[in-house]
């Protein structure tokens, strides 16, 4: 016997195996989620090195799922890219960020920006551009406080496409970070046509540095090129107060990590406001 589901996919079907019945048991209530609004961002504080101020926030998505909990992007994200789900998706997070944001303009901390991921088929869409004008505007934000982070490899699948997606979108004041940065295969030449603000250097570099060794010299390059390309650097991932002592020492301008702050909710971030605001306050 097999069910077709509301969105006309095949369920529950016995001979399947149960990795497979797993993966459309979870595109079904991806689906179902999006409808029922069961996604949340969280929101991690970017400090200015080496411990603040907090210059912005980044968003990462989460889902309260009905019956497994709050999951993580990465059990759900894989799928959502593969079946498209992701557009939708994408564009409510860009939505849900911005007007965050302008309640967090509202409330004084107009200095604040924030940071949204995209995906490679996200990214890809035509009506990205248009997509992202009319949140800002239907939010009232200004268009230099919004980062959207797309990562190196999907900026360089396609570098001419990019370079003219990111050129447009500059245009209009938004700003550019390339994510993951160091994972990926960069062509030097599409770098410099890139009109980022930022580069994110991949939380591996940064997992595994000490004071010698090979992940020093890899942070050091990231940090050389940057300031060649009049990029800034954020540093990923920053665990220790030696990771953060030496990442400031080579030059990172950005530090994000759970030393400083975990991604938190919305209105945790709220309560804690004006203790965000003050450059001598972090722990
Ligand atoms: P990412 O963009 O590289 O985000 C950083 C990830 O590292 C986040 O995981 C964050 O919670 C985690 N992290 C931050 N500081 C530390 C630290 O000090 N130590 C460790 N171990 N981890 C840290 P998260 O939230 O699970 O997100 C995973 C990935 O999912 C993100 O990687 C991003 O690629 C993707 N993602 C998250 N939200 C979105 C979204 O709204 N849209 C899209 N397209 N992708 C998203
Ligand atoms: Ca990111
Ligand atoms: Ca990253
Ligand atoms: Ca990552």
């Amino acid at each position: 016997t097999k069910h077709v589901g509301r969105n006309g996919y095949h369920f529950f079907q016995p001979s399947m195996n149960t990795l497979a019945q797993t993966q459309l048991q979870l595109l079904n209530d991806l689906w179902m989620a999006l409808e029922r609004e069961e996604f949340r961002l969280v929101y991690q504080p970017k400090f200015k090195a080496p411990s603040g101020p907090v210059i912005g926030f980044e968003a990462l998505l989460r889902w309260q799922h009905p019956y497994q909990g709050v999951l993580s992007p990465d059990v759900f994200l894989p799928l959502a890219e593969k079946t498209g789900l992701i557009v939708p998706l994408g564009n409510w997070v860009v939505d849900e960020a911005c007007r965050q944001l302008s309640e967090w303009h509202k409330q004084g901390h107009t200095e604040w920006s924030i940071a949204v991921n995209l995906s490679t088929l996200q990214f890809e869409q035509s009506a990205l551009v248009q997509t992202i004008m009319d949140t800002l505007k239907k939010h009232d934000v200004p268009p230099d406080k919004l980062i959207l982070e797309v990562t190196e490899t999907t900026a360089m699948s396609n570098p001419d496409e990019s370079v003219r997606v990111l050129t447009e979108l500059t245009a209009s004041g938004v700003k550019a970070s390339i994510d993951d940065f160091g994972t990926g295969y960069s062509s030097l030449l599409y770098l410099k046509r890139l009109p980022a603000c930022e580069l994110k250097i991949d939380r591996a570099f940064v997992r595994e540095l000490s004071n010698e060794g090979d992940d020093a010299t890899i942070v050091s390059a990231i940090v050389a090129l940057a300031k060649t390309l009049n990029l800034k650097v954020v540093a990923e991932g920053v665990e220790t107060e030696a990771q953060q002592a030496f990442l400031t020492e080579l030059g990172c301008n950005t530090l994000q990590g759970y030393l400083l702050g975990k991604p938190v909710s919305a209105e945790s971030i709220t309560a804690q406001g004006n203790k965000f605001s003050l450059s001598d306050s972090v722990i």
